[in-house]
């Protein structure tokens, strides 16, 4: 299995500021002084292999839309908020219009989790299939009511592609898209779902806006459950710690020590610290990163944890 991350933003997609990218400029700049740059191949190397990761990159950008590629004929979703946009171009322009089919897992129903689909090209190309997976009675509705006016001009009756919506029941599993699927319902505002898929002896668990507590250990006994020697977890990092436990308790969305210590418990293999806080920056995300791989090192009781932080067009092979 490989995974994909084309959007990977908590509550609304964030653009990079010019500010934001001055910033980078200058400190590549004054790191690059006196190395003698002088071709587009070392000056790539330098990038590639000097450079902090937030001078280099960018966390992104479009809101959570993570693809899990299986060498099956068809292609398999989480979410679909604005990075949706981008898988269906780049699906369009390298695969052409129709004959796809889609099976996309939705976490729930909050306006950053569905915002891509009106923009999601292949749903309006005749030849083309999309099932729409979610445990919320609301699922086709909340679709429908987000293509009609006055919100978006194109009625989802106009979409050309066949979609179908279907209800799953949490806590049961399924086989579909060539994988073993099963829901988990979480702490969140009017509820979210994750899901953990399995294939060839693999397992992701794409668990993002819920709330984990720590101090609920029924709740910190069923995650553990969940995520259980996981190779990759997708994990709502929200907050720091610091915000967790403050102001921003009951919000619906957890931290990245909360998410070290799950997998810890569970003895997965690879943390991927997910949908990021829109307010964070470049600096202030990978800040977040390295405090997570300090705590990972020093709570460590068993095999170390691979952590990772999310950006758009990261791939993870399994
Ligand atoms: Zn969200
Ligand atoms: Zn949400």
């Amino acid at each position: 299995m490989r995974v994909r991350f084309w959007g990977t933003r908590g509550s609304i997609p964030v653009a990079m500021t010019s500010a934001e990218v001055q910033r980078k400029l200058v400190t590549a700049l004054v790191a690059a002084a006196g190395r003698g740059l002088d071709t587009a191949g070392k000056a790539r190397a330098f990038v590639e292999n000097e450079l902090e990761f937030s001078v280099s990159h960018t966390f992104g950008g479009n809101s959570s839309c993570v693809q899990l590629e299986t060498d099956g004929p068809d292609y398999v979703l989480c979410d679909l908020g604005s990075g949706a946009r981008a898988f269906g171009t780049s699906l369009l322009a390298t695969r052409g219009p129709s004959g796809h089919r889609f099976h996309i897992f939705m976490s729930h129903l909050h306006w950053d989790h569905i915002m891509g689909f009106p923009f999601f090209m292949p749903a309006y190309l005749p030849g083309n299939h999309v099932r729409i997976y979610g445990c919320h009675a609301e699922l086709e509705t909340a679709f429908r009511r987000q293509n009609a006016a006055p919100f978006f001009p194109v009625d989802f009756a106009r979409m050309g592609a066949t979609i179908e919506f279907v209800r799953l029941e949490p806590d049961r599993r399924y086989e579909i898209a060539g994988l073993g699927v099963r829901a988990i319902r979480q702490h969140h505002g009017g509820d979210s779902y994750g899901y953990r898929f399995e294939r060839d002896g693999k397992a992701v668990v794409y668990s993002t806006d819920s709330e984990h507590r720590l101090e609920d250990p029924e709740a910190v006994e069923s995650a553990a459950t969940f995520f259980a020697d996981a190779d990759l977890v997708i994990f709502d990092a929200m907050y720091s710690l610091a915000e967790a436990v403050s102001v921003k308790e009951d919000w619906g969305h957890s931290s990245n020590v909360v998410g070290v210590e799950l997998c810890q418990l569970a003895n997965a293999k690879r943390l991927v610290l997910f949908h990021h806080e829109p307010a964070n920056n470049d600096v202030r995300i990978e800040e977040i990163w390295r405090e997570t791989l300090r705590y990972e090192e020093i709570s460590r009781t068993g095999d170390p944890l691979d952590i990772s932080v999310a950006y758009d067009g990261l791939e993870i092979e399994l």
